[in-house]
């Protein structure tokens, strides 16, 4: 019998059950966008789930990026990852800025803090990081640096929702942090995103930004954009937070037996796990050492594919290795050995809620094969 196909992510979705009455509320109420009931519904229990004072909600997960850029009033240079989403760098583009790769951890894949103040010039502002996979970066090292230099630091939290190290929200980290509620993410609204911020006035400032710059009915006080979430995925959202908590917990399941399958499969690694630290399983990275393995990342990936079998290669190509990027100068490959290799040799595995034990077995036995 032909498998049903997996892929490496499917949506955690609400019961339509329950949607259904939400949507009738949202019919009887006729306010659909603009700071309505569930936004704020939303914006105040999200708050709550993760342990922070301040959040504005966004239309995605990319304009809470570019807006945050906007906020801190950031020019010139931007020291950032090019091991993640392409939206990372598009979003100091969008900017005006010039942004400036370093290398990443070899052990994370996060940002190398040993590398971040060879790359700092009189140009340079801030540092744009991201928890890559959920796992947290070096926190306390990058704020010392951006201490010592005056430097903002704006983290690319996208896939780190729920995310806590030593009992502490990853997001109170950084001057802001940015969210997305894209559906393959642990916790999504369909679209969506967040802008994490850590007074009443940034958050006002934050909110401002996001409807055009109004500050009033007649009054504009910035060029803001329009990056609105509306009441029906608010709703949806605030439906899909009751269910978040048991999906994090089906993802540590699978991310045990992958670990227990191929923990001695050699040439296969996977990512470094931080101590200390409340993960959501957001993706299961694994390594493929061509070498060791007696294959390729990429033959690997194909043989998966012909048993139906999705893996994605997450991050590959490279950021700096984009045709808009790849003329910069921080973006030769010689001067990112890690960043390239890992993203040569990275395949993400199937891992979300609902993937049964048997579907885990049936894809670590073709790669133990
Ligand atoms: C998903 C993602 C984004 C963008 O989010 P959207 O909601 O898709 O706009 C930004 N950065 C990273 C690292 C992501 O994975």
């Amino acid at each position: 019998m032909e498998k049903q196909p997996i892929t490496v992510t499917s949506p955690l979705l609400p019961d339509l059950n329950e949607f259904i009455p939400l949507l009738k509320d949202i019919w009887n109420r006729k306010w659909l966008t603009n700071n309505g009931f569930y936004h704020k519904e939303l914006e105040k229990t999200l708050c709550k789930y993760l342990d922070i004072e301040y959040l504005s909600l966004f239309t995605n997960g990319t304009l809470p990026l570019i807006t945050a850029l906007q906020a801190l009033r950031i020019t010139g240079e931007v020291i950032t990852t090019p091991y993640s989403f392409v939206a990372t760098t598009h979003a100091i583009w969008w900017n005006g800025i010039k942004p400036v790769f370093v290398d990443v951890d070899p052990e994370t894949g996060n940002m190398n803090p040993d590398k971040i103040e060879a790359a700092i010039t009189p140009r340079t502002t801030a540092i744009l990081p991201v928890h890559v996979y959920g796992n947290p970066c070096d926190v306390e090292r990058i704020k010392k640096i951006a201490d010592t230099y005056g430097l903002k630091v704006i983290y690319d939290a996208a896939h780190s929702f729920g995310v806590k190290i030593n009992g502490k929200s990853i997001l109170e980290y950084g001057d802001l942090s940015t969210l997305s509620f894209h559906a393959t993410k642990v916790y999504n609204t369909i679209e969506g995103g967040a802008l994490v911020s850590h007074s009443p006035e940034q958050k006002q400032h934050i909110d401002y930004l996001k409807n055009f710059g109004f500050a009033g009915e007649t009054t504009v006080v910035a060029p803001g954009i329009n990056s609105k979430m509306d009441e029906i995925r608010a709703a949806y959202g605030l439906l899909n937070l009751k269910q978040v908590d048991s999906a994090i917990e089906q993802r540590k399941h699978i991310v045990e037996l992958y670990r227990r399958g191929l923990g001695n499969v050699k040439g296969i690694r996977f990512i470094k796990d931080i101590e200390n630290v409340r993960h959501n399983y957001a993706y299961f990275p694994t390594f493929i050492n061509e070498r060791e393995y007696g294959m390729s990342r990429d033959s690997l990936y194909e043989k998966l594919k012909s048993q139906n079998i999705f893996g994605r290669r997450y991050f590959y190509p490279l950021i700096s290795n984009f045709a808009t990027y790849r003329g910069l100068e921080s973006a030769a490959p010689d001067k990112l050995p890690v960043a390239n290799r890992l993203a040569n040799e990275v395949i993400c595995l199937p891992i979300y809620a609902g993937l049964g034990d048997e579907d885990i077995e049936r894809i670590i036995q073709i790669i133990k094969r």
